[in-house]
């Protein structure tokens, strides 16, 4: 397996760092407040606290604000100590992990668990700031319904995944995946763009997509892909991402989440424990979203 996930933080240390409500919402307020306490209606910088652990009340326009308000752990309805633990599984449990497991281990509803594990997902998605660079591979690969049957590139029932990968020494430095309508050069370019060096040597196979894009990419080079034989490690990388979706990936309706959690836990794999705090960061600085947001739905 490519995924190799921290195991320094051990189940131990975390539950002594953070096994009751009260450390956990210490760790919200000082990741949320860390330069310093500012009123989000007014902007005064002074505030007293109020009776609810955590909460601090703006000494001037006197509103309150929790730490958990406007943070992707606003309106919990469970104990932070256990979206502590769901969010600790999730970050270092190596092969991910599913609601269903979250459900069995930490005793709360499925339903909760998947709502809970979204957020986490949303709050690892690519935020495009650093563009790849150095020695580049791109193609794409299918995901779910039949893998007979459709010649080429047209795609039927089964999802479309754009793949890249930056070359380190040896193996694979960083990657991003994201799923397309199809494969023309309108669903590509974008992705190009977004996380894609303009001076980067990138190869891809024969397909006419990639030659639409070489006018903006001068180091882009097309070479046979001989059945993935010239594209050794992407393929690698396709064969484990879809180990890893047939693991823990039970519908194919929303493949993006899925792939953003693989991406970020191969991305920060040499992170070690740091990894708990990156992700924890990111979901106190990640404005609240609703459910049908996360789901899709209206
Ligand atoms: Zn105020």
């Amino acid at each position: 397996m490519i995924l190799k996930l921290f195991t320094g933080l051990s189940i131990y240390d975390f539950q002594a760092q953070f096994g009751d409500d009260n450390s956990c919402i210490d760790a919200l307020v000082k990741i949320k407040w860390k330069d310093g306490y500012s009123c989000r209606y007014c902007g005064y910088k002074k505030f007293c606290n109020t009776k609810k652990y955590g909460e601090r009340r703006c000494t001037s326009c006197g509103k309150p604000e929790s730490a958990t308000a406007k943070t992707l752990f606003h309106k919990l309805k469970f104990p932070p100590h256990k979206a502590f633990m769901m969010l600790y599984m999730i970050v270092t449990t190596k092969n991910g992990i599913s609601a269903l497991e979250l459900h069995r281990k930490v005793g709360l509803h499925k339903r909760t668990c998947l709502y809970f594990k979204r957020k986490v997902m949303a709050a690892m998605a690519s935020h495009c700031t650093y563009k790849m660079d150095g020695d580049i591979e791109v193609d794409e690969t299918y995901w779910g319904g039949k893998e007979k049957g459709k010649p080429g590139r047209s795609k039927g029932s089964k999802k479309l995944i754009v793949v890249a990968i930056q070359k380190a020494k040896r193996g694979i430095k960083r990657i991003q995946l994201k799923e397309i309508e199809n494969a023309g050069v309108k669903q590509l370019k974008p992705f190009f763009e977004d996380h894609i060096d303009k001076n980067a040597k990138i190869t891809t196979d024969k397909w006419r997509s990639y030659t639409s894009l070489k006018s903006e990419y001068k180091n882009l080079i097309q070479i046979p892909s001989s059945k993935g034989k010239n594209f050794d490690n992407l393929h690698r990388l396709i064969m484990s991402l879809k180990y890893w979706l047939r693991g823990i990936h039970h519908s194919v309706r929303d493949l993006q989440p899925y792939l953003d959690e693989f991406s970020y836990k191969f991305n920060r794999n040499r992170m070690g424990g740091d990894i708990f705090n990156k992700i924890l960061s990111r979901m106190v600085n990640y404005p609240e979203v609703s459910y049908s947001q996360i789901f899709n739905v209206a």
